[in-house]
């Protein structure tokens, strides 16, 4: 298995994050401002950037778990930067190190699916649906689409 360093090392290449030149566009683009009322410049894609960079910690620090995953700040990113991906190589770097707490387990198959934060925002975003919707979004994708299938059949 891969030492963290050289998949710290890979994430970056992925993403492309040494051709940043911090124009800030991913930041304007990104939902996260609009997502929690607790958003820092640190859980930003220039701020996640910008520590990798520095080569600051980064797989051990609670701010690489807000991203949502929609590549918006790749969509606007001049220099070909994918934030998504260097969150994404990140994440899976957290999850090998074994820094899980902020990561989201399916009860059904025991993968991660989701990050917590990202997890506690849909909750509040649905405070007045059923509460069996709940127990259908603590299984990840795939075990729902066989749940689904199981019940359909
Ligand atoms: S949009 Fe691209 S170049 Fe601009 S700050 Fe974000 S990652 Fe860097
Ligand atoms: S992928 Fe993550 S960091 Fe990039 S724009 Fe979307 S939420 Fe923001």
């Amino acid at each position: 298995m891969k030492e963290k360093e050289d998949k710290i090392t890979e994430a970056k290449k992925v993403s492309g994050v040494h051709g940043c030149v911090e124009c800030g566009r991913c930041v304007a683009a990104c939902p996260m401002a609009e997502m929690y009322t607790n958003f820092s410049i640190e859980m930003s894609p220039r701020g996640i950037i910008k520590k990798i960079l520095m080569g600051e910690p980064a797989v051990e620090d609670i701010h690489i778990w807000y991203c949502t995953e929609c590549n918006a700040g790749a969509d606007v990113c001049p220099q070909g930067v994918s934030c998504r991906d260097l969150i994404r190589a990140l994440r899976e770097t957290a999850i090998d190190e074994g820094v899980i707490e902020n990561a989201k387990t399916c009860t059904s198959c025991g993968r991660v699916f989701v990050a917590v934060p990202v997890e506690n925002f849909v909750y509040g975003r649905l405070q007045e649906e059923p509460a069996n919707l709940f127990n259908t979004l603590d299984i990840c994708p795939p075990c729902r689409r066989e749940m689904y299938l199981v019940r359909n059949a």
